[in-house]
């Protein structure tokens, strides 16, 4: 049994998106990413399974969400990136960590690279 609001937690409120030269957008991430559907009411929308794995400097976690508006299901993918920026001088700096968000349909495709968390 899987606790609803901890995956919920999971789930970054805000992801940024790069505007090219016009700086960075903050979008939330409480919304349906399947087409066709403007669903953006966090109470329509229930996440209700995550898949966690890693790979070489990576974490992954995806959390599958039901929208409750179009009834479609897509996955939020969070891949956390980590490196240590090396440094000549101090080798004590601490590991720089990235996030990205995808958002993937039902079936694992690709619905788009979201943005940066
Ligand atoms: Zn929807």
């Amino acid at each position: 049994m899987v606790d609803k609001e901890d995956l919920r937690d999971l789930i970054p409120s805000y992801a940024f998106i790069s505007l090219a030269r016009r700086g960075m957008e903050k979008i939330s991430l409480d919304q349906c990413f399947l087409k066709d559907c403007d669903n953006q009411d966090p109470k329509l929308l229930e996440p209700f399974k995550k898949e966690e794995y890693k790979e070489e400097k990576k974490e992954i976690k995806k959390i599958h969400i039901k929208c409750k508006k179009c009834n479609g299901i897509f996955i939020l993918k969070l891949e956390t990136l980590k490196y240590v920026a090396k440094s000549t001088k101090d080798e004590k700096e601490e590991p720089l960590s990235m996030g990205l968000v995808y958002a993937l349909d039902e079936n694992g495709n690709s619905l788009g690279h979201i943005g940066y968390f």
